[in-house]
């Protein structure tokens, strides 16, 4: 299966990149929206298809990793109690 842009946008999920150069290691999060005007909602975000359309903001390189974000579904947020009696 493969992620497009699109389907990022309607799941919900975020993408980030991050520099691979250890002088630099610029992290950003890229803009679903933006990338959608740019190459089209149908655009794979899979890392083959979509690193070389990205570049590091801060050095210009081209070694970029993609970090995918899933969206906060339910929001299951424990309240710590041992015990459930309650
Ligand atoms: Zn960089």
């Amino acid at each position: 299966m493969g992620w497009t842009v699109q389907k990022m946008i309607d799941e919900g999920y975020t993408l980030g990149a991050a520099c691979s150069r250890t002088q630099c290691f610029h992290f950003g999060r890229l803009d679903l929206a933006m990338l959608k005007a740019r190459l089209g909602p149908g655009h794979s975000t899979m890392a083959p298809d979509l690193v070389p359309k990205l570049r590091c903001k801060k050095c210009g390189g081209k070694d970029v990793g993609l970090i995918l974000h899933p969206p906060d579904r339910g929001r299951e947020l424990r309240a710590g109690r041992p015990n459930a009696n309650g």
